[in-house]
């Protein structure tokens, strides 16, 4: 593996870049005509244009990237997170050209991306399912007798869901006629595919997923789990490691059951078996993702392990480079999502032009973005513009240094999700780690209304930034040069003084 070309766009690219270019394997990065000036472009060794901005004719145009990647004479492709990752088809596609797909068999896709059948193989494998069908529903009525059946509250789920979207709750036979029409229409402009099913809603759960890790060697390793129940309408805003009510007897139980669920499906590289747990410590299977997660760096960190370079040595065939006898987390890991979304307003998407940057750096600190100064934020593409990742020898540790770097982060041009991780991290709840994931509809509004201090913040900074470009220059980078600024601003710092602050 010489080249690998990455079908993917934003911070994932760039991460995968990273990992390239420390394995000595050139990067090819693909990309929109939105996307041109983009820190992934610049950071791989060569780059392919692939249509106009929208997704369904660029990022997600399999005969393009393959185009690409031949073109440009890659061997292998990552197709990182979201986009083609959990397309069987585009797996398949891409081993059919002669090239390596860096990811699981197509077949295994397949078998975890439709999650009726995926709840019906890991019922097989003796792994727990939420109580539920695993047969798409046949029409209204047949949801109204299986919800019968199970009990009130139910949640309808698209049968190819993703990412939150195709799912209504229903707390009664006339939510469920609803909920049917609203989730399948949904589901059909999402996937293209409108058939549902139906589970038992549990009452405030935790949402809690294991790291696996699987080669074609015969081993097959878990590397504990995350705890990503901060979530608000279904999309994850905060994911931790380790996971603060789960003990070595839950992790190794829920591991186990995880190792067991990819194993069933002949599973290769790395993937994350998502689970809900209640009260009691029960859990039971929710899915399989079958491609790295947007929060692998939590589990990196505590575990000492660089899932991309493991996807690397597994896609060539070689063995897993971690140990594989029981592994321990060592410390605790913290991520917090920075997305062009305010906050203040419901969580708008913001777009705009990034006109200043800094990142948070110093001890156990990770920044992993997509954005420099002078990016351009589209509505084209998912809000996610970089992750701040922490860790520390215990969890109050990590929570404060989640908080220092959270302060050294800024972002001038567009509304982010920041500061309602500022805020989150001074809550007592979430400081004692008890949440779950009614946790943001429970203090929603503390967390999201707007003071006067930050209103006042954000318009100094904002000022800062323009009379900067003033005195520079104006910063909108080029071709020829690419914007790459010092984040060394005196008015950006004087905007942080700790009388400003709220
Ligand atoms: P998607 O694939 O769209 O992300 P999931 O099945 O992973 O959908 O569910 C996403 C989130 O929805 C979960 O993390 C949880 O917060 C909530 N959820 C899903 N199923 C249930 C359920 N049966 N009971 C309670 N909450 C649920």
């Amino acid at each position: 593996m010489k080249r690998v070309l990455i079908a993917n766009r934003g911070e994932i690219a760039v991460r995968i870049i990273r990992a390239c270019h420390e394995e000595a394997i050139e990067a090819v990065a693909v990309y929109s005509e939105a996307d041109q000036l983009s820190l992934h472009v610049q950071a791989a060794n060569a780059a392919v244009e692939i249509g106009p901005a929208q997704p369904s004719e660029s990022y997600l145009s399999i005969p393009r990237i393959i185009e690409a990647a031949k073109k440009t004479g890659a061997d292998a492709i990552h197709p990182g997170y979201g986009f083609l990752a959990e397309r069987p088809d585009f797996a398949k596609a891409v081993v059919e050209a002669g090239l390596t797909f860096i990811g699981p068999p197509a077949e295994a896709i397949a078998a975890m991306g439709e999650k009726t059948e995926a709840r019906r193989r890991m019922a097989d494998a003796g792994v727990p399912i939420v109580p539920g069908t695993t047969e798409p529903l046949a029409d209204v009525a047949d949801a109204l007798a299986r919800a019968e059946d199970l009990g009130y509250p139910v949640i309808l789920k698209a049968a190819a869901g993703g990412g939150g979207r195709g799912m209504r709750v229903a707390l009664s036979p006339e939510e469920v006629e609803s909920g049917f029409l609203q989730a399948s229409s949904e589901a059909r402009s999402a996937f293209g595919d409108g058939s549902l099913y139906i589970e038992r809603f549990l009452e405030r759960p935790h949402h809690i997923e294991v790291q696996i890790l699987a080669d074609e060697h015969g081993n097959a390793i878990h590397l504990g789990e995350r705890e990503c129940s901060v979530q608000r309408r279904h999309q994850k805003l905060i994911e931790e490691s380790p996971a603060p009510n789960v003990d070595v007897a839950l992790r190794s139980e829920m591991g186990a059951a995880a190792v067991k669920a990819a194993v069933s499906v002949g599973y290769l590289g790395v993937g994350t078996v998502e689970f809900l747990v209640d009260a009691s410590g029960a859990f039971y299977f929710l899915e399989m993702n079958t491609r790295l997660q947007v929060e692998h760096p939590v589990t990196e960190l505590v575990y000492g392990v660089d899932l991309v370079r493991e996807q690397l040595r597994i896609a060539r065939g070689e063995p897993m480079s971690c140990p594989t006898g029981p592994l321990h987390p060592r410390g605790h890991a913290i991520e917090c999502r920075i997305t062009a979304e305010d906050p203040f307003a419901g969580f708008v998407p913001s777009a705009g032009r990034v006109k200043y940057l800094q990142v948070p750096t110093g001890p156990g600190v990770r920044w992993d973005g997509g954005i420099q100064s002078g990016t351009e934020v589209s509505l084209y593409y998912d809000s996610l513009l970089g992750k701040v990742i922490v860790w520390g020898n215990t969890r109050e540790h990590a929570i404060r240094r989640m908080r220092r770097a959270l302060e050294e982060l800024a972002i001038v041009g567009v509304a982010t999700s920041q500061p309602f991780h500022r805020r989150v991290m001074e809550e007592p709840e979430f400081v004692a780690g008890r949440y779950d994931i009614g946790y943001v509809d429970a203090h929603g509004e503390a967390l999201m209304e707007e003071t006067g201090s930050e209103e006042m913040l954000r318009a100094i900074a904002i000022a800062a930034a323009l009379a900067e470009d003033e005195r520079r220059g104006a910063r909108v980078p080029t071709r020829e040069r690419p914007s790459r600024y010092v984040a060394d601003s005196a008015w950006v710092q004087a905007a942080r003084v700790d009388g400003l602050r709220g």
